[in-house]
């Protein structure tokens, strides 16, 4: 059987947009598979600072359009549906399964990038989307002028707070050590900003609210005193998770699901490869994603092309 693609991309993220465009470029019938909206996680995150070539930084969701409209120009076709299963990966024609539809190719480019992580605890699916929140670019404006709190510690945590705090009253940052791991340079932004307030060594327990959020019930590690403490919204940055389940036992990966690659982003299967955040000592930098796109596409249209 003759397959329908050259290659299928799984992911839109920055990864899979930077891959498309070398593919289509390099004349290779490409398909981009997207379950939610082009640019992954380019998409919750607001200002980028440290992308080369934007020297006033750049909003995530801007740049995601901006790699949609350079990639579908040279011919990428987009598709939205979820990946679902993979089959034959192993073989020449390559089958991937969505909730939609099937498609086959010659090669397989795996970009589906990660999640975030849930806190599990009650209250948190209840009033998910009721005042409980993953992305403050998304939802931050419905909280304007209201007291808001952020759970974490890293990165992510502290460049979503600071965009809270052009938004809101006050965002105060629940964290369950004494110290922030986030980079000098976020930390001393938090730090230096009046609206941030702080709850050290303290844990969710559980979100409180009857229709809406209306507090976060907090346990304080050092003392063992659990209280209630109120805010309209709580923001969640506890880390992420690969989005490799659909492969399981399919493919090498370490603990947590990411995939171990060669240097050329190859992975154990012929023509499977994988790039950006899915994959094992990523650096889960957007630069690194668009890199690893570009050398798993390359690679791609040499392992075909002899
Ligand atoms: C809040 C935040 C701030 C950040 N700030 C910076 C920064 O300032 N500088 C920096 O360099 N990096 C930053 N990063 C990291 C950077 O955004 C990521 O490293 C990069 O975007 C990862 O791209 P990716 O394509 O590998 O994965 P993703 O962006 O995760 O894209 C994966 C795509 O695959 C899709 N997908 C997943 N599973 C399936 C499936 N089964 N079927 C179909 N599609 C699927 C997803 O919907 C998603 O669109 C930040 C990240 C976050 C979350």
């Amino acid at each position: 059987m003759e397959p329908e693609h050259d290659v299928i991309i799984l992911g839109a993220g920055a990864a899979g947009l930077a891959a498309s465009l070398y593919t289509t470029r390099a004349m290779m019938n490409t398909v981009l598979i997207e379950s939610l909206g082009v640019g992954g996680q380019l998409l919750i995150t607001d200002e980028i600072e440290n992308y080369p070539g934007f020297p006033e930084g750049v909003k995530g969701q801007e740049l995601a359009q901006m790699m949609e409209e350079q990639t579908t120009r040279f011919g990428t076709v987009i598709e939205y549906t979820e990946v679902e299963g993979v089959e034959d990966f192993d073989k020449p024609v390559k089958v991937v399964h969505t909730d939609s539809k099937t498609y086959t190719a010659k090669s397989v480019i795996i970009a589906s990038g990660g999640s975030h992580n849930k806190l599990g605890v009650t209250g948190e699916d209840e009033l998910a989307g009721r005042g409980v929140s993953y992305c403050a670019v998304c939802d931050g404006n419905f909280f304007r002028g209201q007291d808001v709190v952020v759970v974490g510690g890293g990165d992510a945590a502290m460049d979503e707070s600071f965009y809270l705090s052009g938004i809101v009253n006050s965002v105060t940052v629940i964290h369950r050590r004494d110290e922030l791991r986030a980079t000098r340079v976020l930390q001393e932004r938090a730090f230096n900003n009046p609206k941030y307030k702080w709850l050290w060594s303290h844990v969710v327990e559980e979100f409180v609210g009857n229709d809406v959020m209306e507090a976060a019930r907090v346990k304080d590690l050092k003392s063992g005193e659990v209280y209630d403490y109120p805010a309209a919204a709580a923001f969640i940055y506890v880390g992420f998770h690969p989005n490799s389940d659909y492969l399981k036992d399919l493919l090498d990966m370490d603990a947590l699901g990411h995939l171990y690659t060669d240097i050329h982003m190859r992975t154990k299967l012929p023509h499977i490869y994988a790039c950006g955040d899915i994959r094992a000592d990523s650096t889960r930098q957007l630069g690194a994603a668009v890199g690893d796109g570009i050398t798993a596409a390359l690679a791609a249209f040499h392992d075909l092309n002899g």
